[in-house]
């Protein structure tokens, strides 16, 4: 079983994936959890290019590649033989971060990025995509104080770069997303309290589990 976490910067997700993990394990399933971009020793080194602050010069459709890339060898060397060994695997993005991203947000062509998706994916789609949701400027409060208080590096992050508008976008390139496949996606409430959202999670993926 494929489950993928999606939403914007300080949605809460590393804190739910840890807790998804606990609860999964908890019921005695073997559980593995990634995340996009970088999980991979290669997926490392497309992140610093992706994240650098410094290449800024990097096109809207090298991004886009570097991201279909990075998932590439995410679903080979990660995702693929881990489902095939029986686990549930647990990712921190996947590819509808970049459609929410360079496509709603960026503006790149979704027809291409579907066209890649296609070629990276084949066929594959998540069992359950959760979308933690909420309004950016909450999001991005929560990101500046995770990097005052040491948790998280500016170098982790692209938030700085971008305006509240493009964040507005990704928002409601997810929601989009959410609305046209409700029967993959949730959406939480990701405002609630971190307890409150584990609830939330945690009863989304056993009903899914139930099925
Ligand atoms: O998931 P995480 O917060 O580690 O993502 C790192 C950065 O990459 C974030 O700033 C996010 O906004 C950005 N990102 C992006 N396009 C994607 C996925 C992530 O710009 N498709």
């Amino acid at each position: 079983m494929l489950i993928t976490l999606e939403g914007i910067e300080g949605s809460g997700k590393s804190t739910q994936i840890k807790r998804i993990t606990a609860h999964l394990e908890k019921q005695g399933r073997r559980c593995v959890t990634t995340r996009e971009p970088g999980d991979t020793p290669i997926g490392k080194k497309i992140r610093a290019i992706l994240l650098d602050p410094e290449n800024s010069e990097l096109t809207s459709l090298a991004e886009l590649f570097l991201y279909a890339a990075d998932r590439a060898q995410h679903l080979g060397e990660r995702v693929l033989p881990r489902l095939a060994a029986g686990d549930v695997v647990v990712s921190d993005r996947f590819f509808d971060a970049t459609t929410a991203y360079q496509g709603y947000a960026r503006g790149l062509d979704l027809e291409v990025i579907e066209k890649i998706h296609g070629m990276v994916l084949k066929g594959l789609r998540p069992d359950l995509t959760l979308l933690l949701d909420l309004p950016p400027e909450v999001g991005l409060g929560r990101a500046i104080s995770a990097i005052e208080s040491g948790d998280r590096t500016v170098s982790e992050s692209r938030f700085e770069q971008e305006a509240l508008a493009f964040h507005e976008k990704v928002r409601a390139g997810y929601l989009t997303l959410a609305r046209r496949e409700p029967d993959r996606f949730v959406i939480i409430d990701a405002t609630l309290s971190p307890d409150e959202v584990t609830e939330a999670v945690t009863r989304a993926i056993d009903e899914r589990l139930a099925r």
